[in-house]
């Protein structure tokens, strides 16, 4: 099976390759790139005046198999991925059961392989039934498989417990991925505390909450030498803590998503659950921060937090709506609109952020166009406009706070280990 796709804008920047190629895929690889191939192929995918740009990889995405089906479950998670352009999805162990053992990460496993669409790379537990009271068997999950640990959902409240759990996990080569939130502070708030809070009568989240954590969690590893990743960061305050400490030469990186870069606090008006997350959407001086700590290399990552929720969990009062909200299918093009089209960024630098610099800090084997590197490809036009409808999203869930925005770039193309699983902008069926 060979595809060739002709007269791309390839952007690889693990190799800083930007230029006009075409790229053959035999079987499950890349066999070659340059311009010019003139190898006979089974398909021949014309990528005139689109980019050509590595399968992308989020490095924060709740699939909700096993045990919360109703939400989303690997199927429909891997399609909604492979809509967005993403190929290499790492999924969060907040499910039921907890994936804190080698069994439910093989059964995520397993399951991704037979009847997925996108490449799987479970996370598991930091503690036992993520009850951040006792480790997990982190060597046992990383020989099942596991890409890393969390607790993610909940904070690892404990200081002593996210040292033994960084202690523990470099042992392993594990990168421990922190969601930083002081429950004590956050005190069961409802969104950001500031002028939105006052408004609309809702318990605030201070800042704080999220930096007295984030903070904690570098001085941890600062003293002990480890690394650390910081999830989601949404605050100034947060990207001036991971800014200082990368200066110290602390092996932190950190993460955030379209919604701390695109959305503020003002989402929420009207009571609008489906702009209600953990941590909470902040301001335009958050947003600020956000984006300059993409562009000086602070935030090393863009993932979605894809949190697909049931209706029902966001159809109530807004104090017991569910936090989250999804995102495979608008990352990209979130990314390209917002950061992209306002010159924020190179299409070089979202691109990265969303495929080798993610892929690094996992240590996967991924996010990359370099020869016999595996055939994931993402291929979409940047000018293409169009419009979010949640109910074409390919995912259970239509929680996004993004329906009926117009946005740039939709992929177009996508193969997967050689297979090309979106086709014109169509799902393949596998
Ligand atoms: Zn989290």
């Amino acid at each position: 099976m060979r595809i060739l796709i002709k007269n791309g804008h390839v952007i690889d920047p693990a190799n800083n390759i930007d230029m006009v190629s075409d790229i053959l895929v035999e079987d499950e690889k890349i066999a070659d790139i340059k311009a010019g191939i003139t190898d006979t192929a089974d398909t021949v995918i014309d990528a005139s005046g689109k980019y050509v740009v590595p399968g992308l990889v989020d490095m924060h995405v709740h699939l909700r198999e096993p045990g919360f089906e109703y939400k989303e479950d690997i199927v429909t998670g891997t399609k909604a991925a492979v809509m967005g352009g993403v190929t290499s999805v790492v999924c969060m162990p907040n499910t039921n059961p907890v994936a804190d053992s080698a069994s439910v990460i093989t059964y995520i496993k397993d399951r991704a392989k037979k009847y997925g669409y996108a490449n799987v790379y479970p996370v598991g537990a930091i503690s036992k039934g993520m009850q951040g009271k006792e480790l997990s068997e982190m060597g046992d999950l990383k020989e099942a498989g596991a890409v890393a640990v969390s607790d993610d959902g909940k904070p690892v409240s404990e200081p002593v417990l996210m040292r033994y759990a960084l202690e523990y996990a470099n042992m392993f080569d594990l990168p421990v991925i922190s969601h930083c939130e002081d429950l004590s502070l956050a005190d069961e708030g409802d969104i950001n505390e500031g002028f939105m809070s006052t408004y609309l009568g809702l318990r605030g989240i201070t800042r704080a909450a999220e930096e007295v954590q984030a903070a904690r969690d570098i001085l941890i590893a600062e003293a002990l030498g480890t690394p650390v990743h910081i999830a989601h960061v949404s605050t100034r305050g947060t990207v001036d803590l991971v800014r200082q400490a990368k200066r110290r030469g602390v092996k932190v990186t950190c993460e955030t998503a379209p919604h701390y870069f695109t959305l503020t606090e003002k989402a929420v008006d009207g009571f609008n659950t489906n702009a209600k997350m953990n941590p909470p959407l902040r301001t335009d001086d958050d947003v600020s921060a956000v984006i300059d700590g993409l562009k000086d290399g602070t935030i090393d990552a863009i993932i979605t937090d894809h949190a697909p929720h049931h209706a029902d969990e966001k159809k109530c009062e807004f104090s017991l709506a569910a936090n989250g909200i999804v995102g495979l299918e608008t990352s990209l093009a979130l990314g390209i609109t917002y950061l992209v089209k306002t010159g924020k960024l190179t299409i070089n630098e979202l691109i990265a952020l969303m495929s080798n610099k993610p892929a690094n800090i996992l240590n996967i084997d991924k996010g990359t166009l370099s020869q016999g590197a595996d055939a994931d490809i993402t291929i979409f036009d940047a000018d293409r406009e169009w419009t979010v409808n949640v109910n074409e999203f390919a995912s259970k869930s239509k929680n996004s706070p993004y329906d009926g925005y117009k946005l740039f770039g939709k992929p177009e193309f996508v193969i997967v280990g050689g297979k090309i699983r979106v086709n014109n902008g169509v799902l393949e069926e596998r």
